[in-house]
């Protein structure tokens, strides 16, 4: 791509013509028919929307690389998808660098200001000191608004392994938001069911319900003040955003959400401040290694428990031969370790620079061993039943106690949204992106920063706001997250790389998509659409609707399970490369109304 559009050459007044020849380069290329599987060579794109994954593509197909291509993706999906990403959150991005044989991580993840402290969602007014209501109040503030980092994470992936610049990666979702796009109903859907908080603040209406009402289905939508940021930027760089004019105007919004006269409940603002926004910066981070019956699996770490979470499980059941069982008898067992592994995840985890996690213990083989002995079969059902926490300092060097969460504080949490959205992008090189990015709940905090277009995240409701908790709000920390965007190397020599929204369904979705490809020797498409068990030591089991009908679900109650369906969950894409380099690629072909994958060459 330098080939064209040299860094060299590109000065904040070259990137006007710039664009005119980006967009020109891809005007050419015909756009592939949406489909959520596809199989050929060359690279490939997978994700929710089939604009956002024809822009991945066409990025390739121009010659830029996985990293490249995953930028530009995700920045369409801020246009098409702006409920679930965008540069108003954070995200982890994964990366293979084929010619290295090297797996990189890095954090996006938002962090607090400075002033956050653990009281930060109690009630100004409550003499008692009560938590704000989760919903609205608390997911609809100021206060609940992180620096968001999906910018930076942008910046460092194409700085150190991309060959397009920020300017350029942006220029195709510049023409999408200028130039518009039918919305679909997910889209409708989706504003429909943020309506009323949407409508309690001036910009989100104006913007997203014109005419008072959400945009119809079919309709074209277009985000002219997007466009304009999403230009600024490639003129000015991250400073216009960390520093400069969006500095502002973030912190304005953030300290003053701008509402309309009486909104319908009460808006907290929040506290950041220009020196937090100034403070931010992405990590570099070791990915998270687990080998599961020859699969070298590589996750997110710290500040995300999705790596460690799913490690555990796997290593967990990984004693049990699950594809001799019967299923029931070993999706029980899956369940079973889950609920362990959520047990452990709730006591520990946390930002590591802020607690001392017992990770060598918690990913060793002992304690693994330890938690498979809790596993009992049959059980008995009890909506009340939480599995302790283990104890993982015996199978670590350093005996010191880690800061954990007491049993009660344990409990709190799982308020994490179900939004966000995962894309998966090879290249011709070999290189993968396996990319989890997000605004925390479905519409964020619902504030569209005014004049700029895009929704701030309300990412900081991730928190367990008590003490003590290895997770309790605290100046500069990471919230911790359940994003776990994942690549695993087969004995075969294959590369897979998947993951899935969905909060802390995230880690259970991709647990099942593991082990139905493993154990059960689903192929990738199959593995993804299979229905979705979660388990993450709560009272009942999440089941995708009608499995708790089907042979399988009225075995596991037979087994103690107690199944819930729910409508959705999770909205996985992934991709395999063989390799003789042919790839499939994969989106749901329902869950969000279903996605979009695409290879490079057919
Ligand atoms: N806030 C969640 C997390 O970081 C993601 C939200 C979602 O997936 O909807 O784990």
């Amino acid at each position: 791509m330098r080939r064209f559009l040299g860094r060299r050459f590109l000065g904040p007044l070259t990137v006007a013509l710039a664009a005119v020849v980006w967009l020109s380069l891809l005007a050419p290329l015909p756009a592939q028919t949406p489909a959520n599987v596809a199989v050929g060579r060359l690279g490939a794109v997978a994700s929710v929307d089939a604009r956002a994954s024809q822009i991945g593509i066409d990025v390739l197909k121009a010659g830029g690389n996985a990293i490249d291509a995953a930028v530009a993706t995700s920045a369409a999906l801020g246009v098409v998808e702006p409920f679930s990403t965008g540069i108003g959150g954070g995200g982890f991005m994964l990366i293979y660098l084929k010619d290295q044989d090297r797996v990189i991580s890095i954090d996006g993840r938002e962090q607090a200001p400075a002033a956050a402290k653990v009281e930060m969602f109690q009630d100004p007014d409550s003499p008692t000191a009560e938590l704000l209501p989760f919903t609205p109040n608390r997911i609809s503030s100021g206060l609940a608004v992180g620096v968001p980092g999906t910018l930076t994470e942008w910046q460092e992936a194409l700085n150190r392994y991309g060959t397009l610049t920020l300017a350029e990666a942006l220029q195709p979702a510049i023409g999408l938001a200028q130039t518009g796009f039918e919305v679909d109903a997910t889209f409708a859907s989706q504003v429909a069911q943020n309506q009323a908080r949407f409508a309690a603040f001036r910009s989100t209406r104006a913007l997203y319900l014109p005419g008072d009402q959400p945009p119809a289905v079919g309709s074209s939508f277009k985000n002219l003040e997007l466009a304009k940021t999403y230009q600024l930027l490639a003129e000015r760089g991250l400073n216009a955003f960390y520093r400069g004019e969006l500095a502002q105007a973030i912190v304005q919004t953030v300290q003053n959400p701008p509402t309309v006269e009486s909104p319908p409940f009460r808006v907290i603002p929040g506290k950041m401040t220009l020196a937090d926004l100034d403070r931010y910066a992405a990590r570099v981070r070791p990915a998270v290694e687990t080998h599961y019956r020859g699969y070298r699996f590589y996750g997110m770490g710290l500040p995300s428990s999705g790596g460690i979470t799913t490690g555990e499980v796997l290593k967990i059941v990984e004693g049990f031969d699950l594809a001799q069982l019967e299923p029931a008898a070993a999706w029980h067992r899956v369940i079973e370790a889950e609920r362990l592994a959520f047990a452990d995840r709730a006591a520990y985890l946390g930002d590591p620079e802020y607690v001392d996690v017992p990770l060598p213990g918690l990913q060793s083989d002992g304690f693994a061993q330890l938690r498979r002995t809790a596993i009992r079969e049959p059980i008995t059902a009890d909506k009340t039943f939480r599995a302790p926490a283990g104890n993982p300092l015996p199978f670590q060097d350093d005996p010191s106690p880690s800061l954990t969460a007491s049993p009660v504080s344990a409990r709190l949490s799982d308020h994490e949204g179900r939004s966000t959205t995962h894309l998966t992008v090879s290249d011709r090189f070999g290189n993968v992106v396996s990319y989890t990015n997000t605004i925390e709940s479905t519409g964020g905090s619902g504030i569209v920063v005014p004049g700029y277009g895009f929704i701030l995240n309300n990412e900081l409701t991730d928190f367990d706001p008590m003490r003590p908790h290895p997770n309790a709000p605290e100046p500069g920390k990471r919230p911790r997250s359940s994003m776990a965007p994942t690549l695993a190397f087969a004995p075969d020599g294959s590369l897979l790389a998947f993951g899935s929204p969905g909060g802390s369904t995230i880690i259970t979705t991709v647990i099942g998509i593991a082990v139905n490809l493993i154990d059960f020797g689903l192929p990738l498409d199959q593995a993804i659409a299979a229905p979705r068990i979660s388990q993450r030591n709560g009272g009942v089991t999440q089941v995708d609707s009608g499995l708790e009908q089907s042979e399988l679900g009225q075995k596991l109650t037979a087994l103690g399970q107690i199944l819930e369906p729910v409508p959705e969950i999770g909205a996985a894409t992934g991709l395999m490369i063989q390799p003789d380099g042919r790839i499939l690629a994969v989106a749901e072909s329902k869950r969000r109304g279903g996605g979009a994958a695409m290879v490079g060459q057919p």
